[in-house]
């Protein structure tokens, strides 16, 4: 009796590229023996070499799995259909029970999909039943988010805490200019459920933390790293190398961007590429250096692809390779990636393996923070404190360390720009001998900048605290802030 067997992608290569093959037999067992008598190639991947079933390829008659019926002895009548799902494919354990059917809006909606052999109908339904958490609704989380819920991945889960600011805008797509002032996710949800209500979107409202990553992250199949620091990163890395779940990551600086895939199972890490993160201070965030807008849309809808790719096991993923955008020369470059043996989280001997403190980790302890902080604090002076001595007619000298294009935007009326970077070449252009108050766009370099003045024997210098956002806000609303 002929029964119909659909056969899953990844062994399509031992069945001539057929999805659904014709094979006779009473039960499952005459029909699968008869199948790799005529399609040698399939048996050893779905038979071990004692004879059984692979433990990992789970067969179905119908909608029903015959480990609940009467195993291979379960009958098969002519024209039913047979089929093979092995529990693995795709990489990420999505698939690991019967796939979710489709509804006849979702087979219009995805239809561009369903034509391509390469996903189909059954990789469309493995990215229904696919969950993937983004880390972030900013400007990596925006493009991911929203081309993955219009793919029509199933379950997104988003993780923020932050709201929308008019200065996200100008990348972060999920949102818009009425979303100023609301929740991120909130603003997210409505965006994502607007362009495919058939998503479930899963709302964690929280801030990441070694407490939480590993029961938040359990259950999905992959995470997508959008993350905009150091103690994040590694929290993402290590949690998703602990839990066995790929991590999509993506980063984005100025006009250049990486991407790559971290935590496969035989693919190297982020520790494998940086065992440790570079010193606090010395790479500067996207808020303090600037990021071109678009940038992240590349770089996020690479991170969409490969979550794609490995939700539906097809392709050759990042995993291994890191991708360099460089968005000024329009050039990417790719870089070989290994798994280092010795890699703390992902080695053969792991010293790595439960979550740590990453904000020690990455030299941002707060307990180190006030230490530093109280030394200095006596040198502080507030916004209002300098406005009154302007007013008083007792000026200080008003030294102000950001970059050219910031004080193009805003400035404190009378003070000298000398960029915090030009500061070891210029500081002689300096009188040692006034009162110079340092001032940047929220206190950070300023405090850098009177540190090292200090060091060079100025004696009198002091820092704005809250730099020129404080002074908008408190002293002169007039002028904008960034
Ligand atoms: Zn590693």
């Amino acid at each position: 009796m002929p029964v119909s067997i659909h056969i899953p992608t990844p062994l399509r290569p031992f069945t001539e590229k057929l999805d659904v093959v014709q094979a006779d037999g009473a039960t499952v067992g005459e029909v699968l023996t008869d199948l790799t008598t005529r399609y040698a190639g399939l048996k050893q991947h779905l038979y071990a070499a004692d004879g059984r079933l692979r433990s990992f390829v789970n067969i179905y008659v119908g909608d029903d799995d015959i480990r609940y019926l009467q195993k291979e002895q379960t009958p098969v009548k002519d024209g039913q259909t047979v089929s093979i799902i092995p529990s693995v494919a795709g990489g990420t354990g999505a698939v690991a029970t019967a796939l979710p059917a489709l509804g006849p809006d979702e087979v219009r909606r995805y239809s561009r999909h369903l034509i391509l052999s390469e996903v189909g109908m059954e990789g469309q339904q493995k990215l229904k039943a696919a969950k993937v958490l983004c880390i972030g609704a900013g400007g990596l989380g925006s493009p991911v988010a929203m081309y993955l819920a219009a793919a029509g991945v199933g379950t997104i889960g988003i993780v923020d805490f932050d709201t929308v600011d008019v200065s996200n805008l100008q990348r972060q797509i999920l949102h818009g200019t009425s979303d100023v002032g609301r929740s991120k996710l909130a603003s997210a949800t409505d965006t994502l459920k607007e362009l495919n209500p058939h998503v479930n979107v899963v709302a964690h409202d929280v801030a990441l933390s070694s407490a939480n990553a590993l029961d938040l992250f359990r259950g999905y199949d992959v995470v997508v790293d959008g993350t905009d620091n150091f103690p994040t990163r590694y929290l993402v890395n290590d949690a998703c190398v602990l839990l066995g779940i790929p991590n999509a990551y993506g980063s984005i600086f100025r006009f250049e961007g990486q991407a790559s895939v971290f935590g496969t199972k035989d693919g190297p890490c982020y520790r494998c590429l940086y065992p440790e993160p570079p010193p606090p201070g010395l790479v500067p965030s996207c808020a303090e250096a600037g990021v071109l807008g678009i940038l992240p849309g590349l770089i996020g809808t690479i991170q969409a692809t490969e979550t794609v790719k490995l939700i539906l096991g097809v392709g050759q993923t990042l995993a291994g390779r890191f991708l360099i955008y460089d968005a000024m020369r329009m050039r990417f470059r790719e870089l070989t990636l290994r798994k280092d043996p010795d890699c703390p989280v992902c080695g053969t001997h792991p010293t790595v393996t439960a979550l740590i403190d990453y904000e020690q980790f990455c030299g941002v302890a707060p307990s180190q923070a006030p230490a530093a902080a109280s030394a200095d604090a006596m040198n502080d002076i507030s916004v209002l404190e300098l406005k009154a001595r302007i007013d008083a007619g007792t000026r200080p000298f008003i030294l102000d360390v950001r970059e050219p294009t910031e004080y193009q935007i805003n400035r404190i009326e009378g003070s000298v720009l000398i960029p915090l970077g030009e500061l070891p070449q210029r500081f002689r252009e300096l009188d040692p001998n006034v009162e110079i108050v340092a001032q940047c766009k929220g206190g950070v370099r300023s405090a850098k900048a009177a540190t090292f003045l200090r060091q060079q024997g100025f004696t009198n210098v002091r820092n704005l605290t809250g730099g020129i956002i404080a002074w908008v806000e408190q002293v002169d609303p007039s002028q904008p802030k960034y």
